[in-house]
């Protein structure tokens, strides 16, 4: 298991992302309205997890499932 958290304090919201699963195709980072995903070394990671709208698009696009939102 490799899941990586990201939180936000502010939000009090909560992505993980498991790197086992993300494939690198960067559909996460096309469809987030607001930038919160960044690539790294090929996986998805949520630096900007403060600029989340909580809209689930990333939880949606994934093909892996990869992606947990405490939101969604
Ligand atoms: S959509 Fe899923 S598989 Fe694709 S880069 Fe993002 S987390 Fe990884
Ligand atoms: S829930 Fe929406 S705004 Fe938040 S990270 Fe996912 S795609 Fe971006």
């Amino acid at each position: 298991m490799s899941v990586k958290t990201w939180k936000s304090e502010s939000l009090g919201i909560e992505i993980q992302i498991d790197h086992d699963k993300c494939e690198g195709c960067e559909q996460c980072v096309q469809v987030c309205p607001v930038g919160v995903f960044e690539m790294v070394e090929g996986k998805s990671t949520a630096p900007n997890i403060d600029q989340c709208i909580q809209c689930c698009a990333c939880v949606n696009a994934c093909p892996t499932n990869a992606i947990t939102h405490s939101s969604c």
